[in-house]
């Protein structure tokens, strides 16, 4: 793995990155607000210490919240197909935590189950993750009971740490993410030394949530289907979804035909498992018809369900949905129910 120091400030880093033919997208406050939007110039760039999340994930940039899958005319009784453009631009996504950058390995898992969705996948291969560690934390993160860190790597092409010279240096996780580099040499210098940990990442690791352990979580959830305690858990849940939205890994979505007279679009919209219309039958039947029975699916689905097919929790304890619930439902305390914490030395 090659590492590089940047040569100069951050900002100028960004310059170099935006010379070159790549839509970028970085934390960005836009009214108010902080998420992943496009970045124009790199006056607007946020440098990895002057922020600890955004509220919403990047998922949208590659599962949008609505995008048309195929669109459709009449005539008669003849239907006739048309397929819609994926966006090609070549994308940099720049700045997101490790509990994002980790959400593609989930993501990229699903998005290939029995079927390629060739809508992910092309804009995944358009893109180059550029993933930065934590220089700070809130009460809601939880990263290390997923097994990450403040300075984890995984699912980032090129990561970003600081040494503990107050420096800011690249790893090259990947090829894709050398490839950039190597377009970028006049902002970088190659080290020939590995840098050394910076304590920086190990404090802040000591400040986040202690870690629950996740095996015995899955054991009284493979045995507690049914349990008074879901009634308990989910009653003050409003069934807004603000969790599942904002959630990098959440990726249910419903289909549905738009048609006027002659034509129509089938469109691929979001969906959430907390809504009582998600799993409502035509025939009026809905198997999950109480909140307990949603919040139960929203449970069992992050730490058992994705766990049996894929060895892997769908949470990546990023803290979003704890940070938006309307009415404090923390899904770490909600899991530390049933789990006990991870000794610790
Ligand atoms: S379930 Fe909550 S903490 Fe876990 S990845 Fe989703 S938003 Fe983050
Ligand atoms: S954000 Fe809170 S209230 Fe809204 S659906 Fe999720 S758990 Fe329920």
């Amino acid at each position: 793995m090659k590492n590089f120091k940047i040569k100069n400030d951050y900002k100028n880093f960004v310059k170099g990155l935006l010379s070159l033919n790549y839509l970028v997208i970085a934390p960005k406050y836009e009214n108010g607000i902080l998420k992943f939007s496009k970045i124009k110039n790199a006056a607007e760039i946020l440098s990895p210490s002057e922020y600890i999340n955004t509220v919403s994930s990047t998922k949208e940039y590659f599962f949008p919240q609505t995008e048309p899958v195929i669109k459709f005319t009449f005539e008669g009784k003849e239907i006739f197909l048309k397929d819609v453009e994926i966006g090609k631009k070549p994308k940099v996504v720049l700045g997101l935590r490790p509990c994002d950058a980790a959400s593609f390995s989930i993501l990229d898992d699903i998005f290939q189950y029995e079927y390629k969705d060739e809508f992910y996948f092309t804009r995944r291969e358009k893109t180059i993750i550029i993933g930065a560690a934590c220089e700070s934390n809130d009460e809601s993160c939880f990263c290390t009971t997923t097994g990450l860190a403040p300075d984890s790597s995984q699912g980032a092409d090129l990561f970003i740490e600081k040494n503990n010279e107050e420096e800011y240096f690249l790893r090259a996780v990947t090829e894709k993410g050398e490839r950039l580099v190597e377009q970028l040499i006049a902002e970088v210098e190659e080290l020939e030394e590995e840098p050394k940990k910076n304590p920086l990442y190990e404090k802040i690791e000591k400040q986040i949530r202690k870690k629950i352990d996740l095996i015995e979580a899955k054991k009284w959830l493979d045995n507690n289907f049914e349990n008074e305690k879901w009634e308990e858990l989910s009653s003050q849940c409003l069934s807004c979804g603000s969790c599942a939205y904002l959630c990098p890994t959440c990726h249910c979505f419903d289909i549905v035909d738009e048609v006027n007279y002659n034509s129509g679009v089938r469109r691929k919209n979001w969906d959430a498992c907390q809504f009582d219309l998600f799993t409502l039958h035509s025939s009026g039947h809905n198997p999950r018809d109480t909140k307990a029975k949603r919040y139960r699916q929203r449970v069992m689905h992050k730490f058992k369900y994705y766990a049996d097919r894929f060895d892997k929790t769908l949470c990546t304890g990023c803290g979003r949905c704890i940070r938006a619930c309307p009415v404090n439902i923390d899904i770490y305390e909600v899991v530390k129910e049933f789990a006990p914490l991870v000794e610790q030395n």
